[in-house]
């Protein structure tokens, strides 16, 4: 009786429905289905944040309708954060935006921007959300290979002439999902630069910042000289503190960019519940005390699932950052998923379900605690 808009019939399918279906089918038979699927936090939010949290809900005036861009308090602590952290110096008034979690700032930018028949520069595989964000917005969207000869870099040589002067947005995202690539300083100098000749704005989206190895810190797409002057970053308090359920991020960067997403979301929402603004605050003054703990954990699951893959003869980079694990594989990446689960009762995403280029790979998630990840590892070697 009520037909879709003809905008929701622009997203692509969902791929996964059939391996849903089956992986239910598995799990009634009694199978325990270990889910290494989701880009999702196993671990609980650490117990400070939720002890401010709990004070903070006492609070009559964190009752009331929130302001529209945060408190300022909230505002002045990812200030401080990032002058911490990437030596990047922000206006709190001007240049920083709460967000209802990062995913609801990008995907509210295109409508601030983004004109029927304009360009989106979007990489694929990627996170889900900028090409459905830009087909809402009446835009195009145009694929960037992340290929692995190019350490899941776009080659900005490669983009057309034509498409680069129709572009309004160039969505990035290191460290990477799916890949756990990072970006390089030179990469970003070159983004800048192309930037500036084709007057279009980057979207750095930098949700995995803080989930990184070995030691080696990702840095801010921010950090480049003249980089304020042409984009935003997008971060999110849902990997680095383990806050997926309770919807906070922020934006911060070039005022005008900030201010036009501001018009839009001032249209549509409410801003972010002030108790968990508060407990945002918290996570990010104590980012230093609370976070290497985490990273820590995923550090341990990165090496013993490592040491396994090493094993089996997968190919794939041992990751630096992000949760996951980018595996090539010799066949069709659903059909090895459905493999995986049927097999070993093992879930794991197809690739193709990133975008085209990401067919031929699987993502592996370690996001299950080191016996969990144990047993899976197990039972995929019993398997091949
Ligand atoms: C998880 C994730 C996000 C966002 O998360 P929010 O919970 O909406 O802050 C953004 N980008 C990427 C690439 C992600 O994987």
């Amino acid at each position: 009786m009520f037909e879709l808009a003809n905008r929701l019939n622009k997203i692509p399918p969902y791929l996964f429905a059939e391996l849903d279906r089956l992986k239910q089918e598995i799990q009634n038979k009694g199978v325990d289905v270990i889910d290494l699927g989701v880009g999702d936090p196993d671990m609980p939010t650490p117990k400070p944040i939720i002890e401010i949290a709990k004070e903070a809900l006492e609070k009559k005036e964190n009752h009331r309708y929130p302001t529209y861009k945060g408190t300022l308090s909230f505002r002045k602590a990812v200030g401080l954060w990032y002058k911490k952290r990437f030596n990047v110096r922000l206006d709190a008034e001007t240049e920083i935006l709460t967000l209802i979690g990062s995913k609801e700032g990008i995907a509210h930018l295109p409508l601030a921007f983004v004109n029927d028949g304009d360009v989106t520069l979007v990489p694929s595989p990627a996170y889900p959300v900028y090409a459905p964000a830009t087909y809402f917005a009446g835009g195009i969207p145009y694929a960037m290979p992340l290929l692995e000869e190019n350490d899941f870099l776009p080659v900005l040589d490669d983009m057309p002439e034509n498409i680069l002067k129709k572009t309004k947005i160039m969505f990035l995202n290191y460290p990477n999902n799916p890949t756990s690539a990072c970006a390089t300083k030179d990469f970003y100098k070159d983004v800048v630069s192309l930037a500036k000749t084709y007057n279009f704005m980057v979207a750095s989206d930098n949700a995995y910042s803080e989930l990184y190895f070995d030691n080696k810190k990702p840095i801010s797409f921010l950090e480049i000289e003249g980089a304020k002057e042409i984009g935003v970053e997008f971060h999110s308090l849902s990997k680095t503190f383990n806050m997926t359920g309770w919807r906070i991020g922020f934006v911060v960067g070039n005022d005008e960019v900030i201010e036009g997403l501001g018009k839009v979301k001032t249209n549509i929402d409410s801003g972010v519940f002030q108790a968990v603004q508060e407990a945002g605050e918290k996570a990010l003054n104590h980012e230093e005390e609370i976070t290497p703990a985490i990273r820590d954990i995923y550090e341990e699951r990165r090496n013993l699932v490592n040491e396994y893959l090493k094993k089996l003869g997968f190919s794939y980079k041992k990751p630096e950052a992000t949760f996951y694990f980018w595996i090539k594989i010799d066949r069709d990446s659903a059909s090895f998923a459905k493999f995986l689960l049927e097999k070993c009762g093992v879930v794991v995403t197809p690739g193709v379900g990133f975008g085209k280029e990401g067919e031929g790979y699987i993502r592996l998630s370690i996001t299950q605690d080191k016996e969990r990840l144990k047993e899976a590892m197990k039972r995929i070697s019993n398997a091949l």
